[in-house]
């Protein structure tokens, strides 16, 4: 009977126990914690936002994008919909976001668990590989208290993001035993730490905003979203979506920037349109200083700290304000830029930038190109997505991909 090894009980390391189970094989999943699916039950602030609707590659990353093209697909976009069925996953799908029903990750958690147990998946906690080696066609993998030969292996190790559920990175290490390239790893969907003393000031804004990521002043990447200043840079889901190719950039040794503009929703993006919705105002409303004119748009902490960086009187009334004040406002309103510096940790990353080169690996099977019968499934791949449920779609997508493999595409 064939045996396999799944390092690993995170969300992918379970869906490619029960994905790759038949009634010929026999499929264990080795945990170095004393608890499985750590991280799942605090996805999504404990509810879980496990699928998108908008399941299409442009909110996915890798240094290999012909990769994305060939997985991220309707095809297997309706397997990874039909994976959570077959658990008896209920969706609740609020604007393409996928929730389960209960709104609660430990449903799913749960599913997975009733799952692997009918399937006859034994799970052993407190069992952290150390080691894998093959010889003669069979692995052995070792862990602190066990050696087990396998026929095959998955490794399911998760990255470096949020340690603090197991995932510390040490899937890497022994991807690298096989000598599988680890593209550098990089903290990703994590706050962004801004150059400056001035988010003191600013910290506890939260502001609707177009977000623009500048590498050497050039745009790559930008999001519509809510903003949140912290008291050393940004937070919120837009600066998370563009927070990985910034890790990327500053490794890189690139200078990078973020631009926000404040009247986005507004649908004021060039300095002329402000400059003419000043002159409206000023027609509309009379006596009213320039305080009373940005206040109406923005908090007041960002419309002191913005006057009082381009020496204006709060009390200077709009009548008297000079053209090039006028200027002066629509560039911070419009173009907010702040030097970026850094990244938040690992420890507060909710993925990795990088992992386990997709060039050493078969695009539909997801096995090694170096040792047959190693495969890889989930946030050890270099591969991540956007906010929004695209991280466990990848994480479940891989998983079925690596069982069919498994199974021989048959059940
Ligand atoms: C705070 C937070 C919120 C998130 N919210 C969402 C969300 O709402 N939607 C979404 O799509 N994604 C979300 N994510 C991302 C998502 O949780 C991950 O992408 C997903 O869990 C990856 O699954 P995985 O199985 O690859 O890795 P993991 O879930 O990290 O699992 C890896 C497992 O491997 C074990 N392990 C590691 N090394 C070894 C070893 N040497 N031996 C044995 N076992 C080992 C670990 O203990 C762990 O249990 C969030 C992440 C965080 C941190």
């Amino acid at each position: 009977m064939e045996k396999i090894v799944v390092i690993g009980g995170g969300i992918s390391g379970f869906a490619a126990a029960i994905e790759s189970k038949t009634n010929d094989n026999e499929v264990i999943i080795l945990e170095k914690e004393n608890s499985p699916l750590k991280k799942l039950l605090i996805t999504g602030n404990g509810k879980c936002n496990y699928f998108n609707e908008d399941f299409t590659k442009k909110h996915y990353y890798s240094s290999n994008k012909s990769f994305i093209e060939n997985i991220i697909t309707e095809e297997n976009k309706i397997k990874v919909l039909n994976f959570f069925t077959s658990i008896g996953i209920i969706p609740e799908i609020k604007n393409g976001y996928y929730y389960p029903y209960s709104n609660q990750a430990i449903t799913i958690k749960n599913a997975l668990l009733k799952e692997a147990k009918i399937k006859g998946i034994e799970i052993l906690l407190n069992n952290p590989v150390t080691k894998i080696t093959k010889q003669n066609d069979k692995f052995i993998v070792k862990t602190k208290e066990k050696i087990i030969e396998a026929n095959k292996v998955i490794i399911s190790a998760g990255s470096k993001a949020y340690p603090k559920t197991g995932s510390d990175g040490s899937g890497y290490t022994l991807c690298e035993q096989f000598n599988h390239t680890i593209i550098k790893v990089l903290p990703a969907l994590v706050q962004l730490k801004g150059e400056g003393s001035y988010f003191k000031t600013l910290s506890g804004i939260r502001s609707k905003v177009k977000a623009s990521l500048l590498e050497n002043d050039k745009i790559i990447k930008e999001e519509v979203g809510e903003v949140q200043f912290t008291n050393f840079g940004l937070s919120g889901i837009c600066i998370f979506n563009l927070s990985g190719l910034a890790s990327k950039g500053l490794y890189e040794k690139k200078q990078i920037k973020i631009k926000l503009n404040f009247l986005y929703n507004l649908g004021l993006t060039k300095e002329e349109e402000f400059l003419e919705f000043l002159n409206q105002q000023e027609k509309l409303l009379k006596k009213r200083t320039i305080s009373d004119i940005l206040d109406s748009l923005l908090n007041y902490k960002l419309t002191n700290y913005i006057l009082k960086k381009l020496n204006i009187n709060n009390d200077t009334l709009l009548e008297n304000l000079s053209n090039s004040k006028r200027q002066a406002i629509a560039k911070e309103l419009l173009e907010f830029t702040i030097n970026i510096a850094g990244t938040n940790s690992f420890e507060n990353a909710q993925t990795c930038e990088g992992g386990v080169s997709t060039l050493e690996l078969n695009n539909k099977t997801l096995e090694s190109n170096i040792v047959k019968g190693l495969y890889f499934t989930g946030e050890i791949i270099d591969i991540y997505g956007d906010c929004g449920g695209y991280n466990i779609g990848f994480a479940i997508l891989s998983a079925i991909l690596v069982g069919e493999s498994i199974r021989g595409n048959h059940d």
